[in-house]
Protein backbone atom coordinates (compact mmCIF):
# COMPACT_ATOMS: atom_id res chain seq x y z
CA UNK A 1 0.00 0.00 0.00
CA UNK A 2 1.30 3.45 -0.50
CA UNK A 3 0.82 6.29 2.08
CA UNK A 4 -1.23 9.06 1.08
CA UNK A 5 1.51 12.00 2.01
CA UNK A 6 -0.41 14.90 0.33
CA UNK A 7 -3.85 14.24 1.39
CA UNK A 8 -5.11 18.35 1.70
CA UNK A 9 -7.85 18.58 4.35
CA UNK A 10 -9.81 21.96 4.63
CA UNK A 11 -11.28 23.11 7.58
CA UNK A 12 -14.99 20.83 7.88
CA UNK A 13 -15.20 19.99 4.50
CA UNK A 14 -13.21 16.90 4.02
CA UNK A 15 -10.27 16.64 1.61
CA UNK A 16 -10.10 17.91 -1.26
CA UNK A 17 -7.29 16.30 -2.92
CA UNK A 18 -6.11 12.56 -2.09
CA UNK A 19 -2.76 12.21 -3.95
CA UNK A 20 -2.69 13.28 -7.62
CA UNK A 21 -6.04 13.99 -7.26
CA UNK A 22 -8.44 16.45 -7.19
CA UNK A 23 -11.58 15.61 -5.58
CA UNK A 24 -15.20 16.99 -7.44
CA UNK A 25 -18.29 15.57 -6.18
CA UNK A 26 -19.71 12.34 -4.46
CA UNK A 27 -20.87 9.65 -6.43
CA UNK A 28 -22.43 7.67 -3.41
CA UNK A 29 -22.34 6.23 0.38
CA UNK A 30 -21.82 2.93 1.12
CA UNK A 31 -21.61 0.83 4.62
CA UNK A 32 -18.83 2.47 5.68
CA UNK A 33 -17.43 4.68 2.98
CA UNK A 34 -18.22 7.66 0.85
CA UNK A 35 -16.72 7.57 -3.09
CA UNK A 36 -16.10 10.52 -4.30
CA UNK A 37 -15.22 11.51 -8.13
CA UNK A 38 -11.64 12.86 -8.88
CA UNK A 39 -9.52 13.62 -11.23
CA UNK A 40 -6.18 13.46 -11.81
CA UNK A 41 -4.63 16.95 -11.54
CA UNK A 42 -1.92 15.96 -14.65
CA UNK A 43 -3.48 13.27 -16.54
CA UNK A 44 -6.99 14.27 -16.32
CA UNK A 45 -8.33 11.43 -15.62
CA UNK A 46 -11.68 10.62 -13.99
CA UNK A 47 -11.43 8.40 -11.03
CA UNK A 48 -13.51 7.09 -8.26
CA UNK A 49 -12.23 7.30 -4.78
CA UNK A 50 -13.47 5.44 -2.13
CA UNK A 51 -12.37 7.01 1.54
CA UNK A 52 -12.80 5.20 4.47
CA UNK A 53 -12.73 6.40 7.61
CA UNK A 54 -10.93 3.84 9.67
CA UNK A 55 -11.56 5.28 13.29
CA UNK A 56 -15.29 4.73 12.12
CA UNK A 57 -14.50 0.84 12.36
CA UNK A 58 -14.28 -1.94 14.84
CA UNK A 59 -11.65 -4.58 14.07
CA UNK A 60 -14.38 -7.19 12.43
CA UNK A 61 -15.17 -4.62 9.87
CA UNK A 62 -11.82 -2.99 9.17
CA UNK A 63 -10.47 -6.81 8.17
CA UNK A 64 -13.73 -7.10 5.93
CA UNK A 65 -12.53 -3.57 4.32
CA UNK A 66 -8.81 -4.95 3.97
CA UNK A 67 -10.51 -8.43 2.89
CA UNK A 68 -12.24 -5.93 0.07
CA UNK A 69 -9.01 -4.63 -1.04
CA UNK A 70 -7.33 -7.92 -1.26
CA UNK A 71 -9.68 -9.16 -3.11
CA UNK A 72 -9.76 -6.15 -5.65
CA UNK A 73 -5.89 -6.29 -6.32
CA UNK A 74 -6.49 -9.90 -7.38
CA UNK A 75 -9.29 -8.74 -10.26
CA UNK A 76 -8.68 -7.40 -13.71
CA UNK A 77 -11.78 -8.11 -15.93
CA UNK A 78 -13.26 -5.67 -18.27
CA UNK A 79 -16.65 -5.74 -16.48
CA UNK A 80 -15.15 -5.84 -13.10
CA UNK A 81 -14.17 -1.93 -11.53
CA UNK A 82 -10.37 -1.84 -11.50
CA UNK A 83 -8.45 -1.06 -8.49
CA UNK A 84 -5.69 1.33 -9.47
CA UNK A 85 -3.96 2.31 -6.25
CA UNK A 86 -4.39 2.26 -2.59
CA UNK A 87 -3.79 5.22 -0.23
CA UNK A 88 -3.38 5.11 3.37
CA UNK A 89 -2.99 7.21 6.59
CA UNK A 90 -2.89 6.31 9.89
CA UNK A 91 -7.19 6.80 10.40
CA UNK A 92 -7.88 7.08 6.35
CA UNK A 93 -8.06 4.57 3.58
CA UNK A 94 -8.06 5.49 0.07
CA UNK A 95 -9.16 2.96 -2.50
CA UNK A 96 -8.58 4.27 -6.06
CA UNK A 97 -10.99 2.91 -8.37
CA UNK A 98 -12.20 2.88 -12.14
CA UNK A 99 -14.84 5.14 -12.53
CA UNK A 100 -18.26 4.15 -14.26
CA UNK A 101 -19.05 7.41 -16.00
CA UNK A 102 -23.03 5.95 -16.60
CA UNK A 103 -23.46 4.93 -12.46
CA UNK A 104 -25.65 2.38 -11.30
CA UNK A 105 -27.91 0.45 -13.55
CA UNK A 106 -30.86 0.46 -10.83
CA UNK A 107 -31.14 4.32 -11.16
CA UNK A 108 -30.87 3.64 -15.40
CA UNK A 109 -33.51 1.37 -15.37
CA UNK A 110 -35.71 3.47 -13.01
CA UNK A 111 -35.20 6.18 -15.45
CA UNK A 112 -35.44 4.75 -18.66
CA UNK A 113 -37.45 1.77 -17.58
CA UNK A 114 -37.01 -1.82 -18.49
CA UNK A 115 -34.39 -3.01 -20.66
CA UNK A 116 -35.39 -4.82 -24.44
CA UNK A 117 -34.72 -8.73 -24.21
CA UNK A 118 -32.00 -8.07 -26.73
CA UNK A 119 -30.04 -5.61 -24.47
CA UNK A 120 -30.81 -7.50 -21.04
CA UNK A 121 -28.87 -10.47 -23.03
CA UNK A 122 -26.08 -8.23 -24.18
CA UNK A 123 -25.69 -6.93 -20.45
CA UNK A 124 -26.35 -10.03 -18.95
CA UNK A 125 -23.71 -11.75 -20.28
CA UNK A 126 -20.93 -9.34 -19.33
CA UNK A 127 -21.96 -10.16 -15.48
CA UNK A 128 -21.58 -13.56 -16.53
CA UNK A 129 -18.25 -13.28 -17.83
CA UNK A 130 -17.32 -11.27 -14.95
CA UNK A 131 -19.05 -13.53 -11.50
CA UNK A 132 -17.59 -16.91 -13.78
CA UNK A 133 -13.99 -15.21 -14.26
CA UNK A 134 -14.25 -14.49 -10.22
CA UNK A 135 -15.86 -17.83 -9.01
CA UNK A 136 -12.71 -19.35 -11.47
CA UNK A 137 -10.57 -17.71 -8.89
CA UNK A 138 -12.37 -19.32 -5.85
CA UNK A 139 -13.86 -15.22 -4.97
CA UNK A 140 -17.57 -15.16 -4.54
CA UNK A 141 -19.13 -11.30 -4.91
CA UNK A 142 -22.59 -12.12 -2.30
CA UNK A 143 -24.20 -9.01 -2.99
CA UNK A 144 -24.98 -9.00 -6.65
CA UNK A 145 -28.07 -6.43 -7.04
CA UNK A 146 -28.96 -3.41 -9.67
CA UNK A 147 -27.59 -0.88 -7.52
CA UNK A 148 -24.01 -3.09 -7.58
CA UNK A 149 -23.92 -3.34 -11.63
CA UNK A 150 -22.48 0.27 -12.64
CA UNK A 151 -22.39 1.34 -16.54
CA UNK A 152 -19.24 2.99 -18.02
CA UNK A 153 -19.07 5.36 -20.91
CA UNK A 154 -20.02 2.86 -23.50
CA UNK A 155 -23.11 1.21 -21.16
CA UNK A 156 -21.11 -1.48 -20.62
CA UNK A 157 -21.39 -3.22 -16.73
CA UNK A 158 -18.80 -3.14 -14.26
CA UNK A 159 -19.40 -4.93 -11.05
CA UNK A 160 -18.69 -3.10 -8.05
CA UNK A 161 -18.47 -3.17 -4.42
CA UNK A 162 -16.66 -6.45 -3.33
CA UNK A 163 -17.27 -5.37 0.58
CA UNK A 164 -19.28 -8.56 0.72
CA UNK A 165 -16.71 -10.82 -1.07
CA UNK A 166 -15.14 -13.91 -0.31
CA UNK A 167 -12.77 -16.52 -0.93
CA UNK A 168 -14.34 -19.76 -1.00
CA UNK A 169 -13.25 -23.83 -1.78
CA UNK A 170 -15.39 -26.57 -3.52
CA UNK A 171 -17.36 -28.40 -0.82
CA UNK A 172 -16.59 -26.30 1.98
CA UNK A 173 -20.01 -23.98 2.79
CA UNK A 174 -20.29 -20.71 3.87
CA UNK A 175 -22.18 -19.38 6.59
CA UNK A 176 -22.50 -15.59 6.70
CA UNK A 177 -25.57 -14.06 6.19
CA UNK A 178 -25.21 -11.37 3.10
CA UNK A 179 -26.60 -9.64 0.62
CA UNK A 180 -29.43 -7.20 -0.41
CA UNK A 181 -33.02 -9.53 0.80
CA UNK A 182 -34.64 -9.40 -2.01
CA UNK A 183 -31.49 -11.05 -4.10
CA UNK A 184 -30.87 -13.33 -1.70
CA UNK A 185 -31.17 -17.22 -2.14
CA UNK A 186 -33.69 -19.14 -0.40
CA UNK A 187 -30.60 -21.46 1.54
CA UNK A 188 -29.54 -17.65 3.34
CA UNK A 189 -33.57 -17.00 3.83
CA UNK A 190 -33.59 -20.11 5.57
CA UNK A 191 -30.44 -19.78 7.76
CA UNK A 192 -28.41 -22.90 5.95
CA UNK A 193 -24.82 -23.12 5.16
CA UNK A 194 -24.30 -22.17 1.14
CA UNK A 195 -22.07 -22.86 -1.41
CA UNK A 196 -21.05 -19.85 -2.56
CA UNK A 197 -21.23 -20.05 -6.50
CA UNK A 198 -24.63 -20.71 -5.77
CA UNK A 199 -25.23 -17.65 -4.03
CA UNK A 200 -23.95 -15.34 -6.86
CA UNK A 201 -26.09 -17.67 -9.30
CA UNK A 202 -29.04 -17.02 -7.64
CA UNK A 203 -28.56 -13.49 -7.12
CA UNK A 204 -27.86 -13.09 -10.66
CA UNK A 205 -31.37 -14.95 -12.06
CA UNK A 206 -32.72 -12.09 -9.83
CA UNK A 207 -30.60 -9.34 -11.70
CA UNK A 208 -31.94 -10.58 -15.20
CA UNK A 209 -35.37 -10.70 -14.10
CA UNK A 210 -34.88 -6.96 -12.89
CA UNK A 211 -33.05 -6.06 -16.35
CA UNK A 212 -36.25 -7.53 -18.48
CA UNK A 213 -39.11 -6.48 -16.10
CA UNK A 214 -37.91 -3.67 -14.36
CA UNK A 215 -39.49 -4.93 -11.44
CA UNK A 216 -38.14 -7.50 -8.74
CA UNK A 217 -39.37 -11.07 -8.81
CA UNK A 218 -39.94 -11.59 -5.10
CA UNK A 219 -41.21 -8.38 -3.16
CA UNK A 220 -42.81 -7.79 0.06
CA UNK A 221 -43.50 -5.22 2.41
CA UNK A 222 -42.16 -6.82 5.30
CA UNK A 223 -38.64 -8.81 5.13
CA UNK A 224 -41.62 -12.61 6.41
CA UNK A 225 -43.59 -12.05 3.34
CA UNK A 226 -40.69 -11.84 0.95
CA UNK A 227 -39.30 -14.48 2.69
CA UNK A 228 -41.99 -16.62 1.84
CA UNK A 229 -42.44 -15.42 -1.65
CA UNK A 230 -38.48 -16.36 -2.16
CA UNK A 231 -38.96 -19.58 -0.34
CA UNK A 232 -42.12 -20.95 -2.60
CA UNK A 233 -39.85 -19.67 -5.52
CA UNK A 234 -42.72 -18.23 -7.21
CA UNK A 235 -42.95 -14.86 -9.46
CA UNK A 236 -45.04 -13.66 -11.86
CA UNK A 237 -44.06 -13.31 -15.86
CA UNK A 238 -45.00 -10.42 -17.26
CA UNK A 239 -47.23 -11.05 -20.78
CA UNK A 240 -44.46 -8.82 -22.54
CA UNK A 241 -41.95 -11.73 -21.56
CA UNK A 242 -41.03 -14.05 -24.24
CA UNK A 243 -41.36 -18.04 -24.02
CA UNK A 244 -37.68 -18.35 -24.48
CA UNK A 245 -36.92 -15.87 -21.44
CA UNK A 246 -39.55 -17.31 -19.04
CA UNK A 247 -37.88 -20.46 -19.67
CA UNK A 248 -34.58 -19.57 -18.58
CA UNK A 249 -36.14 -17.43 -15.96
CA UNK A 250 -37.38 -20.28 -14.83
CA UNK A 251 -34.64 -22.58 -14.85
CA UNK A 252 -32.49 -19.65 -12.48
CA UNK A 253 -35.13 -19.00 -9.93
CA UNK A 254 -37.70 -21.39 -8.86
CA UNK A 255 -37.15 -24.14 -7.25
CA UNK A 256 -40.54 -26.40 -6.63
CA UNK A 257 -43.05 -23.87 -8.37
CA UNK A 258 -43.65 -22.59 -11.75
CA UNK A 259 -43.66 -19.04 -11.76
CA UNK A 260 -47.56 -17.77 -12.16
CA UNK A 261 -48.94 -15.06 -15.28
CA UNK A 262 -49.61 -11.53 -14.37
CA UNK A 263 -47.79 -7.98 -14.85
CA UNK A 264 -44.90 -7.36 -12.64
CA UNK A 265 -44.87 -4.50 -10.06
CA UNK A 266 -42.72 -1.76 -10.48
CA UNK A 267 -39.11 -1.62 -9.16
CA UNK A 268 -39.10 0.62 -5.53
CA UNK A 269 -35.65 1.96 -4.66
CA UNK A 270 -35.05 0.39 -1.65
P1 LIG B 1 -20.02 1.27 -2.71
O1 LIG B 1 -19.63 1.65 -1.34
O2 LIG B 1 -18.88 0.66 -3.48
O3 LIG B 1 -21.30 0.47 -2.76
O4 LIG B 1 -20.36 2.63 -3.49
C1 LIG B 1 -21.52 3.40 -3.17
C2 LIG B 1 -22.08 4.02 -4.44
O5 LIG B 1 -21.11 4.90 -5.03
C3 LIG B 1 -22.41 3.02 -5.55
O6 LIG B 1 -23.64 2.40 -5.39
C4 LIG B 1 -22.35 3.92 -6.78
O7 LIG B 1 -23.53 4.67 -6.91
C5 LIG B 1 -21.20 4.86 -6.44
N1 LIG B 1 -19.94 4.32 -6.98
C6 LIG B 1 -19.10 3.46 -6.34
N2 LIG B 1 -18.04 3.16 -7.10
C7 LIG B 1 -18.21 3.84 -8.26
C8 LIG B 1 -17.44 3.91 -9.48
N3 LIG B 1 -16.30 3.25 -9.62
N4 LIG B 1 -17.92 4.69 -10.48
C9 LIG B 1 -19.10 5.36 -10.33
N5 LIG B 1 -19.85 5.33 -9.22
C10 LIG B 1 -19.43 4.58 -8.19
Amino acid sequence: MVMADSVQKPLLRGPVRVGFYDIERTLGKGNFAVVKLARHRITKTEVAIKIIDKTQLDAVNLEKIYREVQIMKMLDHPHIIKLYQVMETKNMLYLVTEYAKNGEIFDYLAKHGRLSELEARRKFWQILSAVDYCHNRNIVHRDLKAENLLLDGHMNIKIADFGFANFFQPGEPLATWCGSPPYAAPEVFEGQQYEGPQLDIWSMGVVLYVLVCGALPFDGPTLPVLRQRVLEGRFRIPYFMTEDCAVSQAGRLSQNSPAVNGSASSLAAD
